[in-house]
């Protein structure tokens, strides 16, 4: 893996533990609290189980390397892949008041 392919702070494990932290690990799209990393899942949830219970940091511009608070959203990975499913290039203000930590 070359370092140039990733646009990833060096400090990103870091900045988006802050993040879900501070969202109380909590998706800002539909409420679903999630595991904390670090935090053991249930023995006896499967794979999507677990997958599902992972809160991801989502850029509403797409690129990573703009981590202002407001470019940043925390969201489990329902909601994430919603949010890149839609294929929708501009984002409307509102969305971005969901943002406000
Ligand atoms: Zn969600
Ligand atoms: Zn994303």
């Amino acid at each position: 893996m070359s370092k140039s392919d990733n646009r990833y702070p060096d400090n990103w494990s870091e900045l988006s533990n802050n993040i879900k932290e501070l969202a109380n690990w909590q998706c800002q799209r539909c409420g679903k609290v999630c595991i904390k990393s670090g935090d053991k899942m249930p023995d006896n949830w499967t794979k999507s189980q677990r997958h599902a219970h992972k809160l991801q940091v989502h850029h509403w511009d797409r690129n990573p390397e703009n981590n202002s608070t407001n470019n940043l959203a925390v969201l489990c990975s329902g909601c994430h892949l919603f949010y890149h499913n839609r294929r929708r290039g501009n984002i409307s203000p509102g969305q971005l008041s969901l943002l406000e930590l």
